[in-house]
């Protein structure tokens, strides 16, 4: 059997970043970028005040103290045009350009309106250049200011609108359907009558799907019939990704993996040393990579978590695919027996000497009420263990880090 990271780096070597595309930038959030992207200005275009008060001249002003004469007022948005001469100073507004012949802008809190139209200048910290932002002083024309990569959070986004982009290329969102299966899988919106269970799983992988940066696409139930399977599984060798749910395990009616076979997906391993979630399935067909996962909520959403999600930060552009588990302290004592190295649904919160955890109680893959108010999955070796408060473990984040 398969370790969980010998099972990683067998989808990671099948999975490849999807063809670049064009969105509009307004489209762009979340996506990743797949060129490099220059700035087409320098930034500020122009040397530009950072303050409202006066554009002075430092030698005017021994200590920083004096009077000058006001000969203009420059607002934002005008087009420098007066200059500043000897025992002058001009009235100017934050993101205004600078006149020729400044030396330093004094802020308005500094000063005080004099007599005839002159300004009394109170700045005895006065310095060369303060309060001016020069000409490309945060880029120039040509620099490579976002890489191809780059996962485009909101301030990539004002980055790209200030050199100009409207359009950038990314990296697609994958597409993900979703197909649960069994005979006794009912949608939400029917009252289960004897021997049927509700599909908790479809919805819940489109959401883990949605929030992993792909598309989720709803194929339906299929029965545990070849035939059903077989429809259901066609549609969905489209798409970038298939999820199936259920049906992996070794019941009479444990179809899935046969069906897959049949239909030409190439099969690499179907089961993991892991709990929860054993008999996952994991195949290829052409660019599609096909997870079978097992049909227990709890088994079938860390599955996701630890095998799908990773798959699809590669396809969606990202290098990283996010494997490696960070470590958090035990908040209490933990006796715990188990078969297999085992993720425990639990509760992550930082404190002062950094990230802990707390075991939820949880009984097993069924138990999904179990799963609510967790943000991680702590992992457990295998063994009859007594854990103390204070160890550490790694834990698999749930929330949404990137
Ligand atoms: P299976 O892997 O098909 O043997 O299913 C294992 C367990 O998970 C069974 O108790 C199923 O009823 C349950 N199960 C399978 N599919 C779903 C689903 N879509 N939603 C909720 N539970 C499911
Ligand atoms: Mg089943």
């Amino acid at each position: 059997m398969l370790s969980v990271a010998e099972a990683q780096a067998v989808i990671l070597h099948h999975a490849r970043p999807l063809a670049p595309a064009s969105v509009a930038l307004a489209d762009a959030l979340d996506l990743v970028l797949a060129e490099d992207v220059a700035s087409d200005l320098d930034m500020p275009p122009f040397d530009k005040s950072m303050m409202d008060g006066y554009a002075v001249r430092v030698s005017d002003l021994p200590d920083g103290r004096g009077e000058l004469s006001v000969t203009g007022e420059i607002t934002a948005g005008m087009a420098p045009t007066v200059s500043l001469g000897r025992g002058q100073a001009i009235r100017i507004m934050t993101g205004a350009p600078i006149p020729t012949g400044t030396e330093a802008v004094v802020q308005i809190e500094r000063t005080k309106p004099a007599a005839d139209g002159r300004v009394e200048i109170d700045d005895p910290g006065l310095k060369s250049q303060q309060n001016i932002l020069t000409r490309g002083r945060e880029m120039r024309t040509g620099d490579v200011v976002l890489r191809a990569g780059l996962r485009l959070d909101p301030q990539a986004i004002g980055l790209l609108a200030t050199v100009g982009r409207t359009s950038v290329t990314i990296t697609p969102r994958p597409q993900v359907a979703v197909v649960p299966t069994g005979d006794e899988i009912v949608e939400p919106n029917h009252v289960p009558v004897a021997g049927q269970i509700r599909n908790g799983n479809g919805p819940m992988l489109l959401g883990q799907a949605a929030r992993a940066g792909a598309r989720p696409r709803y194929l339906g139930i299929a029965r545990d019939r070849v035939e059903s399977l077989g429809e259901k599984i066609s549609a969905g060798l489209d798409a970038d990704v298939l999820l199936l749910s259920g049906g992996v395990s070794a019941g009479k009616l444990d179809l899935v993996p046969g069906v897959l076979q049949d239909l030409g997906v190439e099969a690499h391993f179907h089961k993991i040393e892991m709990k929860p979630g054993k008999p996952l399935f994991f195949g290829t067909r052409a660019g599609t990579l096909v997870f079978g996962l097992p049909g227990n909520p709890v088994s079938s959403f860390v599955c996701f978590e630890l095998f799908v999600r990773p798959a699809l930060r590669i396809l969606r552009g990202l290098s990283d695919p996010g494997t490696k588990l960070p470590e958090a302290v035990l908040i209490q004592d933990f006796a715990y027996r188990t078969d297999r190295p085992t993720y425990h649904p639990a509760r992550l919160d930082p404190a002062p000497t950094g990230w802990r955890v707390q075991p939820a109680a949880w009984f097993g893959s069924p138990d999904l009420r179990g799963l609510l108010h967790c943000n991680c999955c702590v992992l457990f070796p295998a063994g009859d263990h007594r854990h103390s408060a204070g160890q550490r473990f790694p834990v698999l984040r749930l929330d949404d880090c990137g």
